[in-house]
């Protein structure tokens, strides 16, 4: 019971479906909780609706007066028009906040074209056709921000803000791509999340990496709020496997934690969050584990000393 709602839906991230997904994601196995065939906006709609209906979930969303859908991939993309404007007014009736997310892409017209195209005509055969596959493309695109309000709250999956890591990790994004969609999300009236990864597989020096992420996040996509993540091994994804051979070793919870607060100080206005969820609460399974209260200390110690020169730098 929660203030979270997954949508039942045959859609699935099409960065996943075209081209693998990144790296740490294993949003594929999600393939066998989704419908295989498509499902009707009316059905949609009467989940969605016995997902509010049940006293538990609301009294919980109208507590935490917020909506938070997790679609499995796009607020835009891969939630459907009709669920979407149902929702609305759901939100709107409530005075409540919504959140969601959305792949950086979604401002490059020929980037959704092309990523729409493969997955919607593998799924539907060649005569399937939409707006966001034809030349409406634009104007579709366009319409998306008249959809935005002050009450959205819009996340995207930053992870490392470095060109060269997010090809590394298979994003899929530049960060061009980012500061396109921030300015899309924050022209709107909305406001702008960011994840933030902490240690994604193959990505070194990489507390000093998310400490820039979330200045960058901040400084320049002007984010409200991030949320840092520990990077786990994901059964499936190439993390895993290169978890599993050594490779590749997840933040302690230590470092991670202490990350977290080093961003929370040197940014007290915004919003930070962290997913505990995803402390890798073992301090990973190879190379140098933290484990006593003197290597705590020192793992700190270097943490904050990284800070420092990250926050401190024109
Ligand atoms: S964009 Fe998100 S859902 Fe899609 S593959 Fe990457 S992490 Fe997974």
């Amino acid at each position: 019971m929660s203030s979270k709602y997954f949508p039942y839906s045959e859609h699935i991230c099409h960065h996943v479906f075209n081209k693998g997904g990144c790296n740490f994601c294993s949003f594929h196995l999600m393939k066998n909780c989704v419908s295989a065939t498509p499902v009707p906006i009316k059905q949609m709609i009467q989940h969605f609706d016995a997902f509010i209906s049940d006293q538990k979930n609301y009294q919980d969303i109208l507590k935490n007066g917020r909506l938070s859908v997790e679609p499995q991939g796009s607020w835009f993309l891969e939630v459907p028009k009709g669920l979407r404007h149902h929702i609305y007014r759901f939100v709107e009736f409530h005075g409540l906040e919504l959140h969601s997310q959305c792949r950086a892409t979604l401002t490059n017209k020929k980037k959704v074209q092309t990523a729409l195209s493969i997955s919607m005509k593998a799924k539907y055969g060649p005569d399937f056709d939409r707006d966001l596959l034809e030349k409406n493309v634009q104007a579709t695109l366009e319409s998306f921000k008249t959809e935005l309000k002050p009450y959205m709250l819009i996340s995207t999956g930053l992870e490392v803000a470095n060109n060269d890591d997010l090809k590394l990790i298979n994003k899929g994004c530049q960060l061009s791509d980012f500061v396109s969609f921030s300015r899309f999300i924050r022209s709107g009236g909305a406001k702008l999340g960011a994840n933030v990864l902490m240690a994604p597989p193959l990505v070194l020096d990489s507390v000093r990496k998310a400490l820039k992420t979330a200045q960058y996040a901040f400084d320049v996509l002007k984010a409200s709020e991030i949320m840092v993540v520990s990077c786990i091994p994901r059964i499936g994804s190439l993390g895993h496997a290169l978890w599993r051979q050594g490779k590749w070793n997840p933040i302690s919870a230590t470092e991670s934690a202490e990350i977290y607060w080093m961003i929370k100080d040197w940014y007290p206005e915004k919003t930070v969050k962290l997913d505990t969820m995803r402390v890798y609460c073992f301090h990973g399974k190879h190379g140098l584990k933290i484990k006593t209260e003197k290597q705590k200390i020192s793992a700190r110690k270097k943490v904050r000393k990284i800070a420092q020169e990250v926050f401190t730098s024109s």
